[in-house]
This record gives C-alpha cells, sequence and structure tokens, in this order.
C-alpha cells in the first residue's frame, strides 16, 4: 500500500523547489488594496487589504501547494495606520471585508489587541457586519471570547478556509496543514458563540479529474452545511505562478476548472442553502481562473456574478455553448487511483524543471 505521507512528502519538494524560484523573483506590492466588489447576496461588500506580515503558515516554502501568495510585507507598525486609512474611506459600508492574505485570527499576523482595535473602530463607524478569514486552527475561543467581550457576534462573520471534507485531499493535494477535525472544532466554537461562518471549498484541487472535483466539491458543501454554515463559496482553483497547479498545467495535466463545473456544483446544492462562487479577489492576480471557451467564458461570469447577487437559480436555465460537449467529455476521464496518479503525474519530468 502506498503511504500517503510519502506521496504528500514527494510533492512537496517540487512545490519547494517553485517557491524558492518564487521568492527569488517576487515582487508584489500588496500594501495596496482598498477597493469596492461586486455585490454580494444584494449588499456592496467594501474590501480593506491589510498590511500584514503575509500567511504565517504560507511564509514558508512548506505552505499550500496551491497558493501562490508567497511572502508578505511586513510593516507592524504601519498596519493599523493603513486600515484607519482604508476604513475612512468606507465609513457608510454596511459589510467591510478585511482581507489579509492569510488568516485575521493568527496571532503572529495580527496581534490580537489590533484584531479587537479594528473591529471595535468599524463597529464604531457604524458597519453592520464585518467579514474576516480565517485557517479553521486559527480559530480560538480564548481569543473569541476576547473580541466579543466589545463586539457582539451579530457584527461579525468569518470566512473559513475549509477546502474539503477529505483529509486526504487536503494533506497530498494541497497540502494545507490542518485536518477535518479541527474544521469542525472551530465550527463548533463559531456555532457555540452565534457566529455566522461561511466555509470556502476549493473547487478541482490539483491532480483530480472534472468529474472528481465536482463529486469531491458536493460532498464538501454537504458537510460545510451540515455543521452550521450559513453560507458556502466555491472557490474555483486560479492558475498563479510557483504552484503546484501551474507546474502541473505546465506538463498538460491540469486545466483550469471548467465554469460549466461550477454552476453544476451550484444548482446541485444551492437548495441545501446560500452558495456562492468566490474567487474574485487573488493577490496576486492569476495567470488564469476557471473558465470554458472562448465564446462564452464572459457570458457566463457575467451571469455567475448575478447569481451571487441575487440567488436565482433560474438564471442559470438558458445558459448554452458548443463548449458544452467538450467539458461533457472532461467528465468522462477516468484515471488510475490518486496516490498512483500523483507519483506518475510527479515523475514525469516537466518543461517546469
Ligand atoms: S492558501 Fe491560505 S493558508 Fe494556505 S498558504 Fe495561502 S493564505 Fe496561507
Ligand atoms: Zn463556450
Amino acid at each position: 500500500m502506498i503511504d500517503k505521507n510519502q506521496v504528500r512528502l514527494m510533492v512537496l519538494d517540487v512545490v519547494k523547489g517553485l517557491k524558492r524560484q518564487g521568492l527569488a523573483e517576487y515582487d508584489t506590492d500588496i500594501s495596496r488594496i482598498v477597493r469596492d466588489t461586486l455585490k454580494r447576496l444584494g449588499v456592496n461588500r467594501a474590501i480593506i487589504g491589510l498590511n500584514t506580515r503575509g500567511c504565517s503558515y504560507g511564509n514558508n516554502l512548506e505552505g499550500c501547494f496551491i497558493c501562490g501568495y508567497l511572502k508578505g510585507y511586513e510593516h507592524p507598525d504601519r498596519m493599523y495606520q493603513q486600515f484607519l486609512e482604508g476604513a475612512s474611506h468606507y465609513a457608510c459600508s454596511d459589510n467591510v471585508f478585511l482581507y489579509s492574505n492569510g488568516s485575521f485570527f493568527d496571532p503572529e499576523e495580527i496581534p490580537p489587541e489590533i484584531q479587537k482595535k479594528m473591529l471595535e473602530h468599524l463597529v464604531a463607524l457604524g458597519v453592520k457586519q464585518i467579514t474576516v478569514e480565517t485557517r479553521p486552527d486559527m480559530v480560538d475561543e480564548t481569543n473569541l471570547n476576547s473580541l466579543l467581550d466589545s463586539v457582539p457576534a451579530r457584527y461579525l462573520k468569518v470566512g473559513l478556509g475549509f477546502d474539503t471534507y477529505n483529509d486526504d485531499i487536503r494533506d497530498v493535494c494541497l497540502n494545507k496543514g490542518f485536518t477535518r477535525q479541527q474544521y469542525d472544532d472551530a465550527s463548533r466554537i463559531l456555532n457555540k458563540n452565534n457566529i455566522h461562518f461561511e466555509s470556502r471549498i476549493v473547487v478541482k484541487p490539483p491532480f483530480l479529474t472534472e468529474y472528481e472535483a465536482i463529486k469531491e466539491a458536493l460532498l464538501s458543501v454537504e458537510y460545510a452545511f451540515n455543521k452550521g454554515s450559513s453560507e458556502v463559496s466555491l472557490e474555483p482553483i486560479a492558475i498563479q505562478d510557483y504552484t503546484l497547479q501551474d507546474y502541473l498545467a505546465k506538463k498538460g495535466f491540469f486545466r483550469v476548472p471548467w465554469l460549466w463545473s461550477v454552476i453544476s456544483i451550484v444548482k446541485e446544492t444551492h437548495g441545501k442553502g446560500t452558495v456562492l462562487v468566490g474567487g474574485e479577489a487573488f493577490v496576486p492576480l492569476p495567470k488564469e481562473t476557471a473558465c470554458n471557451c472562448n465564446k462564452c467564458t464572459a457570458r457566463v461570469r457575467q451571469v455567475i456574478n448575478k447569481f451571487n447577487e441575487t440567488q436565482d437559480i433560474r438564471l442559470f436555465d438558458n445558459l448554452d455553448c458548443d463548449c458544452i460537449i467538450d467539458w461533457r467529455k472532461d467528465l468522462d476521464v477516468k484515471e488510475i487511483p490518486l496516490f498512483d496518479r500523483i507519483i506518475k503525474q510527479m515523475s514525469e519530468r516537466g518543461s517546469f524543471q
């Protein structure tokens, strides 16, 4: 039997090489984003990009395989100042998203006293809902209780990077470094404290076929709703430099998910709760995001955006294009068992090495 950890280490070895190269070339200035995004659920959402030191899990060569975000700009002394500047632009927004390219609750990224000051400041400005995002393993009840001392739970919404219910896929295809049990624990703490949370589900981890990707996402969405998620956001994987999916795409082993796949997951799951399609806020900007053919991609993306705004599933009723035939062919692709497949794909020399 193939050992899961050996397979993971084999992939890690290659990804470390990619990231090493990326870090040498990396110059993306993220110090930076204060902007509006598309409406979600009928509400304008303002994003304040926080100038943190970056994801503490991703800021080393052993972080997630699929994340193109390699390094933050460390200006802890300026971070709160920069936040205040961002907040002043959006004093009248109902909904503010604090985008930290990592975990808001990670004390290494944002000291707990700064977390608290930021939330208090936004509430004082009249913001009705503040969304933060975090890895599940960073949800700590003691810290949360301290935040809730001054910020009532109804103001907070937490985006939890769950990705998949399947621990094998999380370990060998994503290298996320946490377990489903830790997601369960985070859900329990948030539920207990009446905090709404949105679970993020990745669509099409590297190495999965299109069909497997849909199947995994369906099971993951169901799992996330069963754990009390108020919303689920599907996150179709994008291709960014120095990532595993970029490496595999260059070898011909990876295609970004079809938008038809994303829509099929939405259609199948929207009856279980609020399902959204994410993937609009990537740093650094991806080379490629989920798509169909050149003829219909822009049109289909517009419909998806409209769906995010309205949750009207009928919007997908009359969508059509010739490329559905190619998508169906992709759904029919059969593969050898996952661990064998990973060993095979990683063993074949690609143009990137
Ligand atoms: S995907 Fe999230 S947890 Fe993983 S390295 Fe990137 S920012 Fe960090
Ligand atoms: Zn098309």
